[in-house]
């Protein structure tokens, strides 16, 4: 862990302020209107979460107390009460016209389209829950879920929140042996998986994977494994511990009573991205999670009862949990789930479903957007996508050109775009623009949400001057907010909670991002604090020497890192991958070495670069710099790759 703060020294001076048709008729239109919200969360923070909680969620008993924070790092929140998060999503909407509104649509790769109203996606989820008690797993029993992008993935979600049965989602393009630790770590008794999915324009098979993952009893929890038909290729099924989904489920009742939960009933466990090292198993519960859920997606896309909503993240990270099927289900809003992803044979295919889906608020990642870039605004200007008016971003710091890029050429320079800061350990975001109220500046994340009380701090806590980096902190707790790390409750109190210390002993929560806050309050992340690299005794973050990369227009993405040099302690390595067309030479080298001299100043000039093709990736699309530091310290990669998404992209490196 890094002592000193971390210097900041990117210059990004463009505003946009809120589309004034949108602020007018917006559920927060004002920053007059987010002030006062926010106030009331400062004035009084238990009080608003209880008003919150009550006005915006379905209680079988109320709760008693908000919030029990007597025992740090571990908070309780709702005490008392019993809610259910599939009622929430679900049989709250059947009363009135909403039973009859479209719930969710389903675009498979291949070209099928599924739709389910509110009232036929509580039916499927009613038959699937009576279809896992069927099988033995009642309240408290983890089940796994190792699913292609299927109707199927959300339904099961829900069925097990309706019968009080954890889920641990497992993205299905892990190998077998992190399905296989997964299953270990969390001791799943059901395992719901397909035969495979379609991706790429092949079909994929998945269960084989479960199967080697339960080989020789190696999982020996798991009694069952339940398999959606999806491709239909070949699938093996083992006597006695395999069933077909459609050959159980369909023929249950549709009428399944939901348990009524306690609010800090576990809800699921997910394992974060592993950007920085080994996963870990985080814990949300159940009132809490679905409270913040349910809030950020409202605030954050200022849902209306028209609007068509799509995230294309996986249901296996945390972004699909909260915003494909929890805080828009929460909302009574439609959501699109999309099997596929933009392949050579369809480069377009993000938008086709745009276009053909009429969606008005997008939400992606800018490894997407950076890729997109890359292939050139020819490809999004043949769709027709005048029906978007919010577009979001999540996952990774956003370069201030790819921002732009997105503002102008999806968002057709009408739409407002939302930087959400956020972890799998937030539960929801935590940091963004409210789309009718904030000014937005490209590459800043912006304003905490009303009750975040974020905060730029030193090691011991202290507030941080404007401009001055930190580490990006939070100091009470939330609903949202995990409740520990499955199964090791001090991997919980050590990871988070440990790092900053502050002096009245109070407790911040920290979970290695390094930021700014600029003269408004803004805030800019900066990167991980475990790759900040100091140079002559200056720290500096890697987003903003990668930023003022990409603003180049050779380039297409940069990633940069350390490695130990005798005179400056650290020497800067830049890996760039470049735009279509580009090749990289010396006389590129030179050009880039200047632009960053230019942009950010002498200091930040990498003195190396190395073009590749690739860089390496997490499966949910985060550079892992960690990897890029060995390589260019011409050390072995060590730690954990199994989250790495394309190992022959480190052989590419290695050369
Ligand atoms: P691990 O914790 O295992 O290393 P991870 O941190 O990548 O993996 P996630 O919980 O999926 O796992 O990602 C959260 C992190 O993603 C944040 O801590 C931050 O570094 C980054 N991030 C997410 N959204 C943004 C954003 N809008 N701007 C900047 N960084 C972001
Ligand atoms: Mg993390």
């Amino acid at each position: 862990m890094p002592e000193a703060t971390i210097e900041s020294v990117l210059q990004e001076g463009r505003v946009f302020h809120p589309p004034a048709e949108l602020a007018a008729s917006a559920r927060i239109g004002s920053m007059e209107a987010y002030r006062a919200l926010a106030a009331e969360a400062e004035s009084d923070p238990e009080a608003f979460w209880g008003r919150l909680a009550r006005e915006h969620l379905h209680w079988f008993e109320p709760f008693d107390t908000v919030l029990d924070w007597s025992q740090p790092p571990f908070a309780t929140w709702f005490g008392g009460g019993r809610t259910n998060l599939s009622v929430n999503c679900l049989d709250r909407h059947l009363d009135g016209p909403r039973a009859d509104k479209t719930a969710l649509i389903w675009e498979g790769e291949p070209g099928d389209t599924r739709r389910f109203t509110y009232r036929e996606l509580h039916a499927a989820v009613c038959r699937a829950a009576n279809a896992l008690r069927a099988l033995g797993i009642g309240k408290g029993d983890l089940v796994a879920l190792y699913m292609p992008m299927v109707p199927e993935a959300a339904i099961a979600m829900l069925a097990c929140a309706r019968i009080g049965a954890p889920h641990s989602v497992v993205f299905g393009g892990f190998s077998a042996e992190a399905l296989r630790d997964r299953l270990i770590d969390g001791q799943a008794k059901l395992v719901i998986t397909a035969d495979g999915g379609f991706r790429k324009d092949k079909a994929v098979a998945l269960k084989p994977a479960v199967d080697a993952a339960l080989a020789d009893g190696a999982a020996p929890s798991v009694e069952h494994v339940l398999v959606v038909r999806r491709t239909e290729q070949d699938c093996a099924m083992a006597e006695g511990r395999d069933l077909w989904w459609h050959e159980l489920v369909d023929g249950q009742s549709a009428d399944c009573p939901a348990e009524p939960m306690e609010s800090e009933d576990r809800l699921f466990v997910l394992y974060t991205s592993g950007s920085t090292g080994k996963p870990k198993g985080v814990v949300h519960t159940t009132a809490g999670y679905n409270l913040w859920a349910h809030l950020t997606f409202q605030w954050i896309f200022d849902i209306r009862e028209d609007d068509v909503h799509w995230c294309t993240a996986d249901v296996g990270w945390i972004t699909g949990h909260s915003y494909i099927v929890y805080g828009p289900l929460s909302n009574g809003a439609t959501t699109v789930m999309y099997e596929g992803a933009p392949r050579p044979s369809k480069p377009g295919a993000f938008w086709e479903v745009i276009q053909k889906h009429r969606v008005s608020i997008f939400y992606t990642a800018p490894t997407a957007i950076r890729a997109f870039m890359k292939s050139g605004r020819e490809v999004p200007d043949q769709y027709d996508m005048g029906t978007l008016r919010i577009l979001g971003t999540v996952g990774e710091p956003i370069n201030p050109e790819a921002w732009m890029w997105y503002r102008d050429v999806i968002g057709g320079d009408r739409c407002p775009v939302v930087d959400t800061w956020w972890q799998t350990e937030t539960g929801g975001v935590m940091i963004s623009p409210l789309p009718g109220a904030t000014p937005t500046k490209p590459g800043s994340c912006t304003l905490p949400l009303p009750g975040i009380a974020a905060d730029i701090v030193d090691l011991e806590g202290r507030s941080q001057p404007a401009d001055a980096g930190g580490y990006l902190a939070v100091r009470r707790p939330w609903p949202g907010m995990m409740r520990t790390v499955h199964g090791d409750p001090e991997r919980f109190r050590k990871s988070y909670w440990e790092h900053i210390r502050p002096a009245d002993g109070s407790w911040l929560y920290f979970a290695g991002d390094g930021a700014r806050r600029d003269a408004d309050g803004y805030f800019w992340v900066m990167g991980r604090v475990d790759d900040v690299i100091n140079v002559s005794g200056h720290r500096l973050g890697t987003m903003e020497i990668e930023s003022a990369l990409v603003s180049h227009p050779a380039v297409a993405e940069a990633a940069v890192v350390g490695r130990p040099d005798e005179l400056k302690g650290e020497g800067i390595v830049a890996f760039v991958t470049l735009e279509a067309g580009r090749s990289g030479d010396d006389a590129l080298m030179a050009e880039l070495r200047g632009h960053v001299g230019q942009e950010i100043g002498p200091i930040a000039r990498p003195d190396v670069i190395r073009f590749s093709d690739a860089l390496p990736k997490t499966r949910s699309g985060k550079i892992m710099r960690r990897i890029l530091r060995a390589l260019a310290a011409g050390e072995e990669v060590s730690g954990d790759t199994s989250t790495l998404e394309d190992r022959s992209v480190l052989d590419q490196l290695r050369v």
